[in-house]
């Protein structure tokens, strides 16, 4: 089939978007032929050009994380202790750092009584406990939507399930959300994961799930564990955040007339290495970088269209550099693909208001 669209200027190309219905990964591949093989207009009018998926970059939850960290800076004055990164990335980070926040792994490493910031991604209550008992000052800086799978995880423990989270072993938002009732809560991986799982017919079972997670490969692991225990309960609403969300339907709507797609975030950035695996399924190759001086440019030696797009915790700056990057290397026109917009804000915390 061939789908008659006007020449690729953005707001057309959101309206051809919607026509071909790119939705779903398992036709992207096709709908991309289609796009640059057979329509010839827009095959001309894409040579060497960028697509920027939208929404990208900061979510709401890192936007309040980060100015947090920025205003006790500013409030307080330096030192601000905060523990973990604020968000995953490295710029994010050291800018920070340079500002005068000074990052550790544990509250025992922070002077008794001195000021922490807890990072967006949430902590146990363990961790809440050993802040107490050093007399910190302490600012959560977590993501209200990090909150809501720790509320629900109280909330389902207190109603004696076993709650299955699915979700990355050793990432800090697990540990936090796991730590609020460890003995309830077994954390999925994989499929291996769920093979080893050993509940009877009779155990109230519940699924939650990091927010940060790509929605494809989690229904899957939730599809073969309804398969292996039918009684299991759904979450009461989703625990994948809509920015998480957001930016994986926006990639795999530029994956699809992309012939290279570019992810800017950093490795430890869970939401960011799921936007490489969401485009790369959609068809293209995909790679992850930190900023504009990691893009190889044999990585678009034979590409017309290069997608680019970035995790919920980078700053557009590095996407701004990116795209001057490209242009240096021949890819000068730039258009925007918007999916959707967000609205959203969090509250600042109570101690910043
Ligand atoms: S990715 Fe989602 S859960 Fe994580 S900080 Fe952003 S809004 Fe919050």
């Amino acid at each position: 089939m061939v789908v008659e669209v006007e020449p690729a200027a953005g707001a057309d190309l959101r309206l051809a978007l919607e026509r071909a219905d790119i939705v779903d990964a398992a036709d992207a591949t096709e709908k991309r032929q289609m796009f640059h093989v057979e329509h010839p207009q827009c095959e001309t009018q894409s040579e060497k050009r960028v697509l920027l998926a939208g929404p990208r970059g900061f979510c709401a939850g890192v936007d309040r994380a980060v100015t947090t960290v920025e205003l006790a800076l500013r409030r307080f004055g330096a030192p601000v202790y905060v523990r973990h990164e604020i968000v995953h990335n490295k710029a994010v980070v050291a800018d920070l750092a340079a500002r005068g926040a000074i990052f550790v792994n544990e509250v025992s490493e922070i002077p008794p009584g001195a000021r922490v910031i807890f990072s967006a991604h949430g902590i146990s209550p363990a961790v809440r406990a050993a802040a107490a008992e050093r007399d910190l000052q302490t600012i959560d800086a977590t993501c209200p939507l990090v909150t809501k799978v720790h509320k629900e995880v109280v909330r389902f423990a207190q109603q004696d399930y076993n709650i299955i989270l699915i979700g990355h072993q050793g990432h800090e938002e697990i540990e936090g959300t796991a730590g609020e009732a460890p003995e309830h809560v077994t954390i999925v991986s994989d499929f291996g994961d769920i093979d080893r799982l050993d509940f009877g017919a009779q155990d109230k079972l519940i699924w939650l799930s990091q927010t940060t997670l790509s929605v494809d490969d989690t229904m899957a692991l939730v599809s073969k564990l309804r398969s292996k225990f039918p009684n299991l309960q759904d979450p009461p609403s989703d625990d994948i955040c809509f920015a998480t969300q957001n930016r994986q339907e926006a990639v795999k709507a530029i994956a699809a007339l992309s012939d290279v797609v570019i992810v800017v975030g950093s490795a430890n950035s869970s939401n960011s290495v799921r936007l490489v695996e969401v485009a790369h399924l959609a068809g293209p190759p995909a790679y992850r970088v930190d900023n504009a001086a990691e893009i190889a440019p044999q990585w678009l030696n034979s590409a017309g269209t290069v997608g680019v797009t970035s995790g919920a915790s980078v700053p557009d700056i590095l996407v701004s550099e990116v795209v001057k990057r490209l242009a240096s290397l021949g890819f000068s026109q730039v258009e925007e693909v918007q999916t959707t917009s967000e609205s959203t804000k969090f509250a600042l915390p109570r101690e910043l208001r």
